[in-house]
């Protein structure tokens, strides 16, 4: 295992992650940690202190610095753009000061075990153009001992990055060297993690399945609506589904209708989870990827333009993806 881990962007997924793996690696090891959000760094270094050493960082270049395996999980492209290529600040202007110490420690370290040289990078949901770019960077930056680059999107919200139960796709291949690296490192945040087969296929996967994921909360809120409208009682309903061919993860673990599941974000007022404006992000991002393929999304403009009228709301902005059953005017349950 590396030593020195890296973690940028702590926020409702990042955190209870990075809680994981502060809490699974060795005391020794070190968890170097940067966010945009001062009072997240603090949070977590008074709360996670205990388990091993916590360096907070002042920017992303000074997380390469400090660590050899980093992990990033920020909100959108953008951000990751920021956080991996910033001229002065991002995290390849560490390798450029400082890439043979870098990567050589590297080298004779992954040695021992057969593996080529590398540090690791992990990325959060964004677009494959970008995530193969940043990729590409990684590469150049040290052309003589080259870092390697992984999309490792996650799936399984926040609830399932508290219990350490989350998917893992990896834009890796299954005999990829480092797999079995990768594999021990996130098996203390989640329970599944498959290579799919190369770089930007995690990513490839990921918008994929959250395509279907944003349109089946939908669709489950409008029938939810439509059923109780017509008389039924929402936990009767959704239980119906569950045994009824509309039935699905979200109907039996995040039902949009407040209730239903009494321990899901949805009944705690829509707070946490996966917020409307990222499904919107992760919509969109398909269906540009989709027009790129030549892949028909029937569905793919009324999804999106509900998602985007909430993420516009204000009352909704912040909230739960799911609030989308309160943006149609779904009834109260009784
Ligand atoms: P979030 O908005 O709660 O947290 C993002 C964090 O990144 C914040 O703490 C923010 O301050 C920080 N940040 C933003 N820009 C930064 C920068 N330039 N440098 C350092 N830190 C920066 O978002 P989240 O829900 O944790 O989601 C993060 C990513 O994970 C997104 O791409 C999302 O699509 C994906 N994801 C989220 C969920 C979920 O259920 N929330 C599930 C799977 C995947």
């Amino acid at each position: 295992l590396p030593q020195r881990f890296g973690w940028i962007g702590l926020g409702a997924m990042g955190y209870p992650m990075a809680v994981q793996l502060r809490r699974k690696i060795p005391n020794s090891s070190e968890l170097c940690i940067f966010d945009v959000n001062q009072s997240v760094l603090q949070r977590f270094q008074q709360e996670e202190g205990d388990f091993g050493p916590i360096r907070v960082a002042s920017k992303a270049k000074e997380v390469a610095e400090k660590s050899d395996f980093i992990i990033s999980i920020v909100p959108e492209g953008i951000h990751v753009k920021e956080v991996y290529l910033h001229p002065e600040d991002g995290l390849l202007a560490a390798e450029d000061t400082s890439a043979k110490i870098f990567v050589d420690w590297q080298v004779s370290k992954y040695s021992h075990h057969g593996l080529i040289s590398h540090s690791s990078f992990i990325s959060s949901t964004i677009d494959p153009a970008t995530s193969l770019a940043v990729g590409r960077a990684v590469h150049a930056s040290h052309p003589a001992t080259p870092s390697k680059f992984y999309d490792a999107p996650v799936s399984g919200g926040t609830a399932g990055a508290s219990k350490a139960i989350l998917t893992f796709m990896v834009g890796a291949a299954p005999d990829d060297p480092i797999f079995p690296l990768l594999q021990e490192i996130f098996s203390y945040m989640g329970t599944s993690i498959h290579p799919l087969g190369g770089p930007s296929l995690g990513l490839a996967a990921k918008l994929s399945n959250n395509y279907l994921s944003g349109m089946i909360a939908l669709a489950t809120a409008e029938a939810m609506n439509l059923g109780m409208r017509l008389g039924l009682d929402s936990k009767v309903l959704s239980n119906c589904f569950a045994i009824s061919s509309g039935g699905s993860w979200v109907n039996s673990t995040v039902n949009p209708v407040p209730g239903v599941c009494p321990d899901a974000v949805t009944s705690k007022g829509y707070e946490g989870g996966f917020k409307v404006q990222l499904m919107k992000k992760d919509m969109s991002l398909a269906m540009d990827a989709a027009r790129k393929v030549g892949a028909k999304l029937v569905l793919g403009d009324a999804g999106l333009s509900a998602y985007s009228a909430a993420a516009e709301d204000p009352r909704f902005r912040d909230k739960d993806s799911r609030v989308v059953y309160r943006w149609l005017g779904g009834v109260e349950p009784n």
